[in-house]
């Protein structure tokens, strides 16, 4: 089987006995529904044209047990539909949960290359017509294949001819049927991208709403969305037109083969080769052969769609995240610190040019080494290289003597605190958000590592303090609030190494000295790697490399380098 078949059908395995109870279920309602027009034959034909001693009490009595039959269908039919839709939503419930599990391990080389919105559409949107494809697809294939084959067979035992007559116009029907399918589905599926685009765009306008209003450029917004938006609106309206070809052509082939029932059968009674009740009948099961066909092209459609969310989930899915713990991979107990680069080389993607080339350094537990060099020379790519943000490409990276790819990820990540220049807040109250660096930890210490981070006198004065909710209108935290926030995210974390990447350079010259200030009492007894923009900020730091395109070019004390005159004396006296 088809790899993506059996994934696809692995999804009914948790709710296999309701869906075999279900399977069941629709079994009984299609064979009650099969047995109403043999009811009526047989109040037509035995008791009415042939005669029946006890004609009128005959009929109260077939009258009750269809009453009966019905009142069964009814219960059966509800528990289909309300159990068989809630399986349908809790296997799409399965899926989107596992695309989001699936998201977080992906890395961030995953995420350069991806739009938020296509990423939220394959979660939403497109999966949304699972559901109806996991519970209707085997239910409405159950109920009318045998609706199909019952009355066929009933059919041709009442009159075989005519039987073959209707069947004559099935592969028309078939036959067109196909063609327009396919077309539907075309469109289905350029429907669910350009989806994902109105998202993507919606997504990328709205995160810039403020850099949109700043330029006046609200008008040319309203244009790239409206091309977006166009482009879904013409392939909608493709998909409709086929829809519409298709489903007109389909009922009057359907009008048409009752045409035909009533015309053969009349010449039939005309003949004496038929009789009335013989006509009813067919005149009552012939919907019974061509509801199916119905039923199976809406199959057809809603397999398509289903599937066409299936497949861009799939895609995700079948995307092996590239940075993952080695089998061997261990945990570690307690980490000193000490970080040491062999020889790394790395490049952003196989057809890229290195960004970094021979880079070998022995950071000390403890140390405080500054990184500076201009702007793109690859500073934040060489940091991001220790909490294996990215994989190297040459060489290797150990944390206390150990390849940080033999360290589990988990174990590598806790002992790695980063501070960047952009702060992200998440939906939520203060606490929260500091604690989200040591999920569960208590009150005390959300408010002991607020204090270390110079943030516990501003908390207070928020309107409710470390419960106030930071998405809330109203509130607006400065830039150097929100560094503190992070900062106090990291005192509570408590990791031996440290990475400051520009943490403070979109502060003002005052956010910038609390914020140094912590950042300092956050460095004590810790490797630290700073990355900073003025100069002034690292003069005290043990070591300064500086980075150039062919690798380290410089490294010692403050005083040292710029003793040498080279490229830190060109950097400071700029
Ligand atoms: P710095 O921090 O020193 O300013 P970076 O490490 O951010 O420099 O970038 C180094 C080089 O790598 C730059 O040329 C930049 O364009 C490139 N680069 C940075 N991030 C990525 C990425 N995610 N994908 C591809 N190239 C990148
Ligand atoms: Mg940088």
């Amino acid at each position: 089987m088809n790899p993506r078949t059996r994934k696809f059908l692995s999804y009914y395995k948790p709710y296999l006995g309701l869906f075999l109870t279900l399977m069941a279920c629709a079994v009984t309602s299609a064979a009650i529904s099969l047995l109403y027009p043999l009811f009526i034959r047989y109040i037509t034909k035995t008791v009415l044209v042939e005669g029946f001693a006890d004609a009128l009490g005959q009929i109260y009595r077939v009258g009750a047990a269809m009453t009966a039959l019905i009142l069964l269908q009814a219960v059966v039919q509800f528990f289909v539909d309300y159990r068989g839709h809630a399986l349908g939503a809790m296997m799409e419930a399965d899926l989107r949960a596992e695309l989001f599990a699936h998201y977080q391990k992906l890395s961030f080389s995953f995420y350069d290359g991806q739009r938020t919105g296509q990423l939220m559409s394959r979660l939403t949107n497109d999966l949304l017509s699972m559901a109806e494809l996991y519970h209707h697809g085997p239910e409405d294939l159950v109920i009318y294949t045998a609706r199909f084959i019952g009355a066929l067979v009933i059919l041709l035992t009442v009159n075989a001819q005519l039987t073959l007559a209707v069947f004559l116009f099935l592969p028309i029907l078939a036959v067109f049927a196909v063609i327009f399918n396919k077309r539907m589905n075309r469109a289905l599926k350029r429907n669910k991208e350009r989806m994902g685009d109105i998202n993507a765009q919606v997504e990328d306008t709205l995160s810039g709403i403020r850099v949109v209003k700043s330029f006046g450029n609200e008008e040319t917004e309203i244009a790239k969305f409206a091309r977006e938006n166009n482009r879904f609106l013409a392939s909608r309206k493709d998909g409709y037109k086929n829809e519409a070809y298709f489903s007109e052509g389909v009922a009057a082939l359907t009008q048409l083969i009752t045409v035909a029932v009533v015309v053969f059968g009349g010449a039939g009674i005309v003949r004496a080769s038929l009789d009335l009740p013989d006509l009813i009948t067919f005149l009552l099961y012939v919907g019974y052969l061509i509801e199916p066909i119905h039923k199976f092209l809406h199959f057809a459609m809603q397999f398509q769609e289903g599937i066409t969310g299936f497949e861009r989930f799939m895609e995700i899915m079948e995307i092996e995240p590239d940075i993952v713990d080695s089998p061997t991979a261990i945990e570690l107990e307690t980490v000193r610190g000490d970080i040491r680069f062999v020889n790394v080389g790395f490049q952003y993607h196989a057809d890229h040019d290195y960004v970094l080339k021979n880079i070998s350094l022995d950071v000390k537990a403890g140390d405080y080494l500054a990184v500076v060099g201009s702007s793109g020379v690859g500073k934040t790519t060489l940091c991001s290289l220790i909490p294996r943000f990215y994989e190297v490409t040459e060489g290797a990276i150990y944390l206390d003597g150990v390849n940080i790819r033999e360290i589990r990820l988990s174990s590598l990540r806790k002992n790695v605190g980063v501070v960047q220049q952009d702060v992200y807040l998440f939906a939520g109250t203060v606490f929260e958000n500091i604690r989200y660096g040591k999920p569960g930890a208590s009150r005390e210490e959300v408010i002991e590592a607020a204090k270390k981070a110079n943030a516990h006198e501003f908390i207070l004065q928020l309107p409710q303090g470390y419960d106030t909710d930071i998405g809330q209108r109203g509130v607006r935290l400065s830039g150097g609030q929100k560094q503190r926030l992070s900062i106090a995210r990291v005192f509570l974390k408590d990791p031996p190494v440290l990475i400051f990447d520009e943490a403070t350079s979109a502060l003002d010259y005052e956010s910038e000295k609390v914020v140094q200030d912590s950042l300092e009492t956050l460095a004590k007894n810790r490797t630290t790697f700073v990355i900073a923009h003025r100069l002034s900020t690292i003069r005290k730091a043990k070591r300064i490399i500086v980075l150039a395109d062919r690798g380290i070019d410089e490294q010692g004390t403050h005083e040292e380098l710029l003793e040498l005159d080279g490229a830190y004396a060109r950097l400071y006296n700029l």
